[in-house]
């Protein structure tokens, strides 16, 4: 079962006995340190767990959690935190995720996703006029706002005939903004990581 905030607040009782202090910011900056130089974008799934699958140490890179690994709603904080780190970024790896079923799938995968065999991000299975009747059903005023959001699904029949065209997309969406572009120094790149192997597979 998912816990409670209540369940995972009382967790933190056994965990801060053994938690070990961080540096703050200046205590960093005195031992010769600085920001981290790689950013990390990846799904808000929580089976993804970017510290393991890249074997993170703590305090090595940023890390964003979005719908996929989507990175438009992370650039306003990309673009605050290159700056503030003096000009810290050099690598930003967006990672979307994948995994071979092992049982046949669900219909509702059948019917959103051609390629349903060798992907497993929620994304895929997001229906976005079901999202916005759901809304309009609970609220009619956000007609307007949910009309206008695509809520980050990943299928063919929003143009994307395989999970990796989504995240070339992202890729090539990300470079062209003047807030990262390669004029800046950060390169980007697009990574398919599968759930069962544990592999991350360079795309783009
Ligand atoms: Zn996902």
């Amino acid at each position: 079962m998912a816990p409670t905030s209540a369940e995972l607040f009382k967790r933190n009782e056994a965990y801060s006995p053994t938690h070990t202090p961080m540096p703050t910011i200046d205590e960093i900056i005195a031992m010769g340190g600085g920001a981290p130089k790689t950013c990390i974008i990846t799904c808000v799934d929580p089976r993804v767990h970017p510290e393991a699958l890249l074997g993170l140490q703590f305090g090595e890179t940023f890390i964003f959690r979005t719908v996929a690994g989507h990175p438009q709603s992370a650039l306003q904080d990309i673009a605050a935190l290159d700056i503030e780190g003096h000009n810290c970024l050099e690598d930003i790896m967006i990672i979307y995720h994948t995994g071979q079923h092992l049982l046949k799938p669900l219909p509702c995968v059948l019917n959103n996703w051609f390629d349903s065999a060798r992907t497993d991000c929620g994304s895929t299975r997001f229906d976005v006029p079901r999202i916005r009747s759901g809304w309009a059903e609970r609220d009619p005023s956000s007609k307007l706002q949910v009309d206008e959001m695509t809520f980050g699904a990943v299928q063919a029949r929003y143009g994307y005939d395989k999970q990796e065209d989504a995240l070339r997309d992202d890729v090539k969406w990300l470079k062209e903004q003047p807030l990262v572009r390669k004029a800046q120094g950060i390169n980007v790149k697009g990574y398919l990581y599968d759930l069962k192997s544990g592999k991350l597979q360079e795309v783009v």
